[in-house]
């Protein structure tokens, strides 16, 4: 299968779209954009060389390849297939015969299976390509790819994935990027909420924070949290790791619903699902993913 050519779409141009789009603009790709906050294509497009579609219809019309990098599986079966699957001003619309879309989303596994079917039926290939890394590794290109659908398309795509990351996974068929995606931030997040009780268990136990996290990072107890989010983005007060805590609880109720579809162990997925719900809840779905630390900090 050749590689891509031609103009690439890319909706969704917002923390994790912005640093992606402008990587694949850098390296050359004809890039038309799209997003339903006119405010973020605008400033992207004051800043690099890209033509703003006026819809996802005229979007799908000039491209023969869509990224999308939206919030959820709602977003991406709306900008791709319409309101209600129906096709009437969305981004596949217009797309011909032999297309290909690419979804970058965190979205769910069965969603996406789901679109598989609609898309091949209309000729278009569609891979699942997830990302991690957060903002810091979007800019540098370093994210991690996991790729899920057909080995062909993944190769024909593999150009355009080497500007956006150094790691890209063929993780199986279609959905497969989507569900290691969730289950790998249910990992993470379920060990953030046991970094952020030990330390405040600690500290109120009448010990330094900072060093509690020191002793974890030369111990067993190490983990993303305490290396890379505790001291920088929670002890600091920041709280601006860039990722908010309204997508890692879409992300767990993911990773729970990949859980239930295959009968598997999800004791704890159930109840971290629990604890990022009344987060989200209480911080608001906006508030940075970090600040669940003062959320546990007010619980008993
Ligand atoms: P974001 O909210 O910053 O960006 C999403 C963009 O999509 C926004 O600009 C929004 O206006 C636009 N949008 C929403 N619905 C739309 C629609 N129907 N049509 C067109 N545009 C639409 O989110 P983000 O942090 O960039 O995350 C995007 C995806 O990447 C999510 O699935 C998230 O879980 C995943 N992700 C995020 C990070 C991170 O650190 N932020 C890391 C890895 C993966």
């Amino acid at each position: 299968m050749n590689a891509i050519s031609g103009k690439i779409g890319f909706v969704g141009i917002g923390a994790m779209g912005t640093p992606m789009a402008a990587n694949l603009a850098k390296a050359g790709y004809k890039l038309v954009i799209y997003d339903i906050d006119a405010t973020r294509t605008t400033a992207f497009a004051s800043a690099h060389e890209v033509e703003v579609a006026p819809s996802l219809a005229e979007l799908g019309k000039q491209c023969g390849t869509v990224i999308t990098m939206l919030p959820d599986d709602k977003a991406v079966c709306k900008a791709l297939c319409g309101e209600t699957n129906n096709f009437q001003n969305c981004a596949v619309a217009n797309l011909k015969v032999g297309s290909t879309v690419i979804d970058m989303s965190s979205s769910s596994p069965v969603s996406t299976r789901e679109l598989g079917r609609l898309f091949a039926a209309r000729g278009v290939k569609f891979i699942d390509a997830p990302v991690s890394g957060g903002v810091k590794r979007a800019v540098t290109a370093e994210l991690a790819i996991m790729v899920g659908g057909d080995g062909a398309v993944l190769e024909a795509c593999r150009p355009l994935f080497e500007k956006l990351g150094n790691q890209i996974f063929h993780a199986g068929p279609l959905g497969a990027g989507h569900a290691i995606k969730a289950l790998n931030n249910y990992v993470s997040a379920a060990g953030l909420v046991a970094a952020c009780e030990a330390v405040i268990v600690g500290q109120r136990f009448g010990l330094d924070p900072n060093v509690i996290v020191d002793v974890l990072n030369a111990s067993s107890g190490m983990n993303n949290t305490t290396k890379i989010k505790m001291k920088q983005f929670m002890l600091s007060g920041a709280f601006n790791a860039g990722f908010t805590t309204g997508l890692m609880a879409k992300d767990l109720r993911t990773a729970l619903e990949v859980a239930r579809e295959v009968h598997g162990p999800s004791g704890l997925a159930q109840h971290c699902v629990e604890i990022w719900n009344e987060a989200e809840s209480a911080l608001g779905p906006a508030a940075d993913h970090t600040a669940i630390y003062k959320f546990l900090e007010r619980a008993e």
